[in-house]
């Protein structure tokens, strides 16, 4: 056996397991030895049921004395067991609808319980509610002292793979694994003094006795410090691979002449703040190079990045180049397409939006024009990147709202052109050291600064059952000359419903609410022609109030709207809403965000309190990251976030820090050829699968 062996090879696993674990990504004994314990319990010294106290986290060992399935007023069951040791205490555990533990937790059984002990508010008795078990001795397979009698690995259960399971199949692998060659170099094992390779696997999945268990459940035991560093060195090592590889490569020498610079300051529709100056002073300066640029915009909603991406497309275009933005969604298309229309008609650009829900004739007539070269500036959807779009001469891509595209996408742009300039911009404020993770082959700008006049916009949290009061709100706002949005909730994958909710609530707000004023509709499912129209109505004001799923989401601009009234706003993550409220204060005027909910649970009321206490988009991105976890946050699989195994971003920042540090002087100063292709090879090996990424370089 070795770490490229299939899983169904190894004894006590066969196909239908291996099934199983393949359903988890988890197909050689590499991958199933990188599957870490995500918890490990304390089974050396354990209490008895007399020694447990009400509040704990605690482990027992116990056994099955009786159990029932109670009834609640005839509605939902709820299993109860009663557990007894050698302490001739009683515990008492209690499933909802456990009913089918009826046939697991027969009394006699011995079980080893954890979960959190507490005094039943019924009977008064230590209980537990829905313990996590394992049964112990009897049939099983494998050697009961892997289960009791030391620290235990809980490994999360693959299907019908319990964690004990796992740990069954995983110290077989480990006893027959014979050597196993450390991917890490040893310079850098040897300076940070950290355990080999095969010694920290053994100890992740089996620590030794005696080991810390606080440490074990931070994720910081030697063994796993190594192995989340391993991840992180790897990676950081393939990102700066690539970013040093695309800078090396020949890329478009714009010039930067008077021409140039006329033309920027003819299409200014104002003064650029200081941080869209100095930005663009990067940009320009990236785009002059004679080498790719790779460039990361970030800056807050309503910062002015798209003002600076429409300066630098403009360098393009008079050195005789071609222009792509692309857009995550058609109607964010279609609202730069006007944006980029209105600015460069001075300058007689001729500009085209293509969108998948185009006729394949309208289509085909554009990707002409474009293959002619007579599109300066194509904006679109992914339909920009079809096989059959082809530039004359493609001399910029800007890449809006990064975290909705993958790798893959942002390669396939670069292969449109000779090598293209790349420009994304990303509303999402991230952290610098997440910000280098996810793009560490970026360069990266920051707009810091809003535009002039801009007034905090007042944000308010209003109940579902006062809403009245909002559109009496909503309804001076509009006599006094402004606009308002009214947002629903996409839910989940249902973007129907949330378009029926939308949909009902345009017609009871245009026949009951507001008969005397004119109403949008606004959702994903209309076509790309009567978005436009819509938008393009509620732009010039003929439109009073635009009802609207998510969709607007990102990038709408309508300076007048003051008001964004956002419906079920507890079901939105904390960064969506700010990008939603970014909608609004965009002009001189005093702006509002309304905030209806529903009843709000603890989170829910921390989560609306964040976003009536702080308009500042790092801190709210900082606390959604927390309160969400980076996978939800990033939009996970497409995000092109890699895929971590052991190591967590978040958890982790620390040892990424120091990964990226040891890769970079690794890379600087290899300590031998041949260990530095050795290092690349893992990597060619390992990046795609590992790391998710599409490719080194
Ligand atoms: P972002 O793309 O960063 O969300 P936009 O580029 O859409 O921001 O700009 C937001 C609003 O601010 C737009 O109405 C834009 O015209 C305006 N704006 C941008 N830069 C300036 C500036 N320097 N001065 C005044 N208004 C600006
Ligand atoms: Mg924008």
């Amino acid at each position: 056996m070795d770490l490229q062996t299939p899983l169904m090879y190894v004894k006590g696993v066969g196909p239908a397991r291996a099934g199983l674990l393949e359903a988890k990504g988890l197909s050689t004994v590499e991958d199933l030895l990188a599957y870490a314990p995500f918890r490990y319990e304390d089974r050396t010294n354990l209490k008895t049921i007399a020694q447990l106290a009400p509040g704990e986290m605690a482990t027992v060992i116990c056994e099955v004395a009786m159990t029932r399935t109670a009834k609640l007023r005839g509605k939902m069951g709820i299993f109860e067991a009663r557990f007894h040791d050698s302490s001739r205490a009683i515990l008492l555990g209690k499933w909802f609808h456990g009913d089918y533990l009826k046939q697991i937790l027969v009394p006699g059984v011995r079980v080893a319980l954890y979960g959190k002990i507490e005094i039943d508010s019924f009977s008064g008795e230590l209980s537990v509610m829905h313990p996590e078990f394992e049964l112990l001795g009897g049939e099983e397979e494998g050697d009961a002292s892997l289960h009791l009698g030391r620290i235990v690995p809980i490994h999360e259960a693959a299907g019908r793979i319990t964690p004990r399971v796992m740990r069954n199949i995983l110290w077989r692998i480990l006893e027959s694994l014979q050597t196993v060659p450390d991917p890490l170099p040893e310079v850098i094992r040897e300076r940070l003094r950290l355990p080999d390779y095969a010694t920290a696997l053994r100890d992740l999945h089996f620590p030794q006795a005696g080991e810390d268990l606080r440490l074990l459940n931070s994720f910081r035991s030697p063994a796993q410090f190594r192995l989340i560093l391993d991840e992180f060195f790897f990676l950081q090592c393939g990102l700066q691979l690539r970013r040093s590889k695309v800078r090396l490569q020949p890329g478009i020498a714009f010039e930067l002449n008077d021409r140039v610079r006329e033309q920027i300051k003819a299409m200014l529709p104002f003064k650029p703040t200081g941080a869209q100056k100095r930005v663009l002073g990067e940009i320009a300066k990236d785009m002059a190079s004679a080498h790719p640029m790779n460039r990361l915009l970030q800056g807050d909603v309503g910062s002015g990045k798209t003002l600076v991406a429409a300066e630098s497309a403009i360098i393009a275009v008079e050195n005789g180049y071609q222009v792509a933005v692309l857009a995550p969604t058609e109607i964010l298309a279609a609202q730069h397409y006007l944006y980029f229309k209105n600015l460069f008609h001075k300058l007689g650009y001729v500009v085209a939006l293509l969108t998948g829900s185009m006729t394949a004739r309208e289509k085909t007539k554009l990707k002409e024009l474009l293959d002619a070269g007579y599109i300066h500036v194509a904006i679109g959807t992914h339909a920009l990147l079809e096989e059959t779009v082809s530039f004359r001469k493609l001399g910029l891509a800007i890449v809006d709202e990064q975290h909705r595209f993958g790798v893959m996408q942002r390669l396939r742009m670069m292969e449109k052109g000779v090598t293209p300039d790349i420009l994304v911009m990303t509303a999402t404020p991230i952290p610098r050291t997440l910000s280098m993770t996810l793009y560490g082959d970026l360069d990266v700008s920051v707009i810091d600064e809003l535009p002039p006049g801009r007034k905090p916009i007042v944000t308010k949290n209003v109940q579902a059952d006062r809403i009245e009061h909002v559109w009496s709100f909503v309804k001076r706002e509009v006599e006094s000359g402004r606009q308002a949005y009214v947002v629903y909730p996409v839910i989940e994958e249902s973007e129907t419903s949330a378009l029926k909710a939308a949909e009902k609530m345009h017609r009871h707000l245009s026949e009951i609410v507001f008969p005397d004023l004119l109403i949008g509709l606004l959702h994903g499912k209309m076509a790309a022609d009567d978005k436009e129209d819509v938008m393009r109505r509620f732009k010039r004001g003929e439109l009073h109030i635009l009802v609207s799923t998510t969709v607007i989401e990102v990038g709408v601009d309508v300076p007048n709207a003051s008001v964004m009234v956002i419906e079920q706003a507890e079901r939105f993550g904390l960064s969506q809403l700010h990008q939603l409220r970014g909608r609004v204060g965009r002009g001189a005027s005093q702006s509002y965000c309304i905030l209806v909910t529903g009843r709000l649970n603890d989170a829910g009321r921390e989560r609306i309190r964040t976003m009536t206490e702080s308009g500042d988009g790092f801190y709210i991105a900082e606390m959604d990251l927390k309160l969400r976890g980076p996978g939800e946050f990033f939009g996970t699989k497409q995000s092109g976030l890699p895929s971590l195994r052991i190591a967590n971003i978040l958890r982790d920042t620390e040892i990424l820090e120091l990964a990226r540090r040891e890769a970079a002087e690794f890379l600087e100063r290899p300590p031998s050829e041949e260990e530095r292709e050795r290092v690349l090879n893992y990597l060619r090996d390992h990046w795609q699968k590992r790391y998710g990424l599409a490719r080194v370089g």
